[in-house]
């Protein structure tokens, strides 16, 4: 935060930020609007100088001095106009801030040209000048140390040529040195302010977008440990099924959309045979491998539909929406036959590996999973009894016993 404070620190006397990227950051990000302000009020106050054309007749008439105050306007209109131009089509405000400076200097050159040519209006000129620096200050947009020194230029300009051409007596030099003095002190504070709370209204912009950055980033982190947490809740961190409780979850919700269907539902309960030998013989990892498989193995053999997971050790479930008797049947028999025919690990070729899967009805008046459930373990039990490798079905009350 403390970073973040002194980054958009803003220098009391330029107006500018302290840190340099930050300034050249500012500078860019308006340089667009600032470019266009530029052509704008350069083409606006090129017409107005312009048009003083008017006054200069009035006070001269067609005399020398006025085509030569004639001349002079051209130029400097013709050059502001074409500063508009270029300023328009490469006046960067980061770098070529020079380029938007140019014109204040060529402006003061023609209002300080004006005094040896028109020496007796000096009173007007003087209003001209104020106007002119106050422009200066707030109308075009530049730098406040740019500008500072454009408009002292004017100002000692000004005041030069008038005690030069326009023969004005100390006291009325003193007077105008101190008028545009004020001016300039009244200009300079107007525009520090301004540049200050500029800068400052985009530092605070720049913080909250950053405050909202990393909130986005603070979301998404979250999300992510969510979906993370959401996987480790769900999922079987061995061999990727459903766990336990989702299973129990989503199989819940399959039976009642079943019964509300009047559609049959079967539930297996597939457990490994002799699980415990592979462990002893070939190593846990061997068995967390042959548990993977088996997995796979039954996933492939299963619908979109249907829904598996692991209920514990070597024991998994499966959930089968819309199938009766003789569907479940062949469903049991080539999970059994696909789990024979997995291929094993080098070493492990005299092992036979084989589920028994015991598998349960849900009947109309079947109460929830949990009987279910105990009723595919009860033929999951005589199948182990009956020799192992089979499946066995429990009808209302009776086991009818695979191969
Ligand atoms: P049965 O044919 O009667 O089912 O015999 P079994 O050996 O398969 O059954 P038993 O319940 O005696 O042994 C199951 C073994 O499964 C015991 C346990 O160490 C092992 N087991 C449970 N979970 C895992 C596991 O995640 N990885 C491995 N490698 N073994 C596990
Ligand atoms: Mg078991
Ligand atoms: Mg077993």
């Amino acid at each position: 935060m403390s970073t973040l404070k002194s980054r958009y620190d803003v220098h009391w006397l330029t107006g500018q930020f302290c840190e340099y990227r930050t300034e050249s950051m500012y500078r860019r990000i308006i340089k667009t609007r600032a470019r266009f302000e530029s052509c704008l009020s350069l083409i606006l106050a090129s017409l107005v100088f312009g048009m003083f054309a008017i006054t200069d007749y009035q006070l001269l008439g067609f005399t020398k001095e006025y085509y030569l105050l004639v001349a002079m306007r051209i130029v400097v209109v013709s050059l502001c106009i074409l500063l508009a131009f270029i300023i328009g089509r490469w006046g960067n405000y980061f770098r070529r801030i020079w380029l938007h400076a140019l014109p204040l200097w060529i402006f003061a050159t023609g209002i300080i040209l004006i005094v040896p040519l028109r020496p007796d209006s000096l009173a007007t000129q003087v209003t001209a000048v104020v106007v002119a620096t106050m422009a200066f200050f707030l109308l075009i947009p530049n730098l406040l140390t740019v500008v500072t020194f454009a408009s002292l230029y004017l100002s000692i300009g000004f005041l030069a040529a008038a005690v030069l051409f326009a023969d004005i007596s100390p006291v009325v030099t003193l007077r105008l040195a101190l008028l545009l003095v004020m001016t300039n002190i009244v200009g300079f504070c107007a525009l520090l302010r301004l540049e200050n709370l500029q800068r400052k209204q985009f530092g605070l912009l720049q913080k909250e977008r950053s405050q909202n950055h990393h909130l986005l980033k603070e979301i998404a982190l979250r999300k992510d440990l969510e979906a993370q947490l959401r996987m480790v809740a769900e999922r079987d961190a061995l061999t990727g099924l459903n766990s336990r409780s989702h299973f129990m979850k989503r199989a819940k919700a399959l039976l009642q959309r079943s019964r509300l269907e009047k559609k049959p539902f079967s539930l297996f309960m597939i457990d490994v045979d002799h699980f415990k030998n592979i462990n002893d013989t070939w190593g846990h990892t061997h068995g967390d491998w042959v548990l993977t498989k088996i997995a796979e193995a039954c996933m492939q053999s299963l619908r979109p539909t249907d829904v598996i997971g692991r209920f514990g050790g070597e024991e998994f479930m499966v959930a089968l929406p819309d199938t009766g008797p003789d569907n479940a049947q062949i469903v049991a028999e080539r999970l059994k036959k696909k789990v024979a025919e997995l291929p094993l690990k080098e070493g492990m070729s005299e092992m036979r590996l084989s589920v028994t899967i015991g598998i349960a009805l849900a009947n109309s008046e079947e109460a929830d999973l949990d009987s279910l459930i105990t009723r595919a373990d009860q033929s999951l039990y005589v199948g182990k009894r009956d020799g192992r490798n089979r499946v066995v079905m429990c009808r209302e009350g009776r086991e009818d016993g695979g191969s």
